[in-house]
């Protein structure tokens, strides 16, 4: 079975020439998978009955996402999704919306995407990581995510305009069909997503941000730094050396030169962990003068004992950064009350602990 979420256009029209129709059949099958959503080789009726039927006898299927479980914050901004892939594995997916009444600029329609069930990375403030690894997903998987989102929008008169790889697993550590994925959703005969709008995030594999950097895309790094120093980054990250933060920030330097896309530290911050005057200090030392920039983000307390800083306190470290000239921002909170921090979801849900779900 091959899922046709899965493959490229050019890989479509060499299908399509395979199987001896002309290419043009390619962009017939494309075109209603990226703006139609349809759920079955036979709700492409434009399609000739004996194309569908050899691409059915070949194996080829389309995938989509079935929502298990979906909840929704008061202000409605943020929906977090559990969604079954067609392997049967139950994924995370979150969609966060901005309006710009309450923050300027323009909407946004964000899609957080998963890209391993759990994570062998084992960061220890973090849901996914404390379940381990189970398994990597297929780029398709990764793709349904979107499309499933993208068919809730629509139905709303309204489309995905930002893409994060923020949700559970580690994109590095399952680079190939992480990478696949970004193809597809930003080919402009796949989903045509512009590549500006899609960012990373990573906690510092070096091999897949070198990888990264050679694609030739504009796609936005983020890097989780977590700490200015190697001792108090290994607590949080178990599995962090051998990449040393300096090294970390080196990579992220690199990928800048490279691409000409700046890079964001993730600095996810932890009451009486990683949030004292001095630690802002040491890292703004650590970062000053090299253009980057700081995402504070305030823990949501999900795995371990990790309490949220005072707001006095994320003030304090924020300052520090500012004033050392470390551009810096603090993440504005999606979602905390509907547990939209990574993994959060599918393990309340195996605790049965989480606030009330609405089954959809
Ligand atoms: N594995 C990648 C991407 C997924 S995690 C990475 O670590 O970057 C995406 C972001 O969510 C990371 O910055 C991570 O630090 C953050 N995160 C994980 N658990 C969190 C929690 N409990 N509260 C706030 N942010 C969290
Ligand atoms: Fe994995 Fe990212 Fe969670 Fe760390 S924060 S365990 S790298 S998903």
């Amino acid at each position: 079975m091959t899922d046709l979420y899965r493959l490229l256009p050019e890989e479509m029209e060499q299908l399509v020439m395979d199987m001896g129709y002309p290419r043009y059949r390619a962009d017939q099958i494309l075109l209603p998978l990226y703006y139609k959503f349809p759920k079955d080789l036979n709700d492409i009726p434009q399609l000739p009955k004996k194309l569908r039927d050899d691409l059915i006898a070949g194996g080829y299927t389309i995938g989509s996402a079935k929502e298990i479980h979906r909840i929704v914050s008061e202000d409605g901004d943020t929906t977090k999704l559990l969604l079954n892939l067609t392997d049967n594995n139950s994924v995370e997916a979150v969609l966060m919306q901005y309006d710009p009444s309450k923050i300027g600029g323009h909407p946004r329609s964000t899609i957080c995407v998963s890209t391993q069930i759990g994570c062998a990375m084992g960061c220890v403030f973090c849901a996914t990581g404390q379940m381990g690894f189970e398994t990597n997903l297929k780029a398709e998987h990764i793709v349904s995510q979107v499309i499933h989102f993208a068919e809730i929008l629509q139905q709303r008169g309204e489309h995905v305009t930002n893409l994060v790889f923020m949700g559970m697993g580690e994109p590095m550590a399952n680079y190939d069909e992480m990478i696949r994925s970004v193809k597809i959703l930003t080919h402009d005969r796949g989903f045509g997503l512009g590549q500006r709008h899609i960012t990373i995030s990573t906690i510092g594999i070096k091999s897949g941000i070198e990888k990264l950097a050679e694609e030739n895309l504009q796609i936005g790094l983020a890097i989780s730094l977590h700490a200015p120093n190697n001792a108090l980054r290994k607590k949080l990250v178990p599995t962090a050396s051998p990449n040393s933060v300096e090294e970390i920030i080196e990579l992220g330097g690199n990928y800048f030169k490279k691409t000409g896309r700046r890079v964001t530290f993730e600095y996810a911050l932890m009451a009486g962990v990683n949030d004292s005057p001095e630690i802002a200090t040491e890292l703004a030392r650590l970062l000053k003068g090299n253009g980057s920039h700081v995402n504070l983000i305030p823990i949501n307390p999900t795995a371990g004992d990790f309490q949220r800083p005072s707001e006095k306190n994320i003030l304090e470290f924020e300052r520090i950064l500012s004033e050392a000239g470390v551009n810096c921002t603090v993440r504005i909170e999606k979602g905390t009350e509907i547990s939209a921090a990574c993994g959060q979801l599918r393990t309340d849900l195996a605790g049965q602990t989480g606030p009330n779900f609405s089954k959809s």
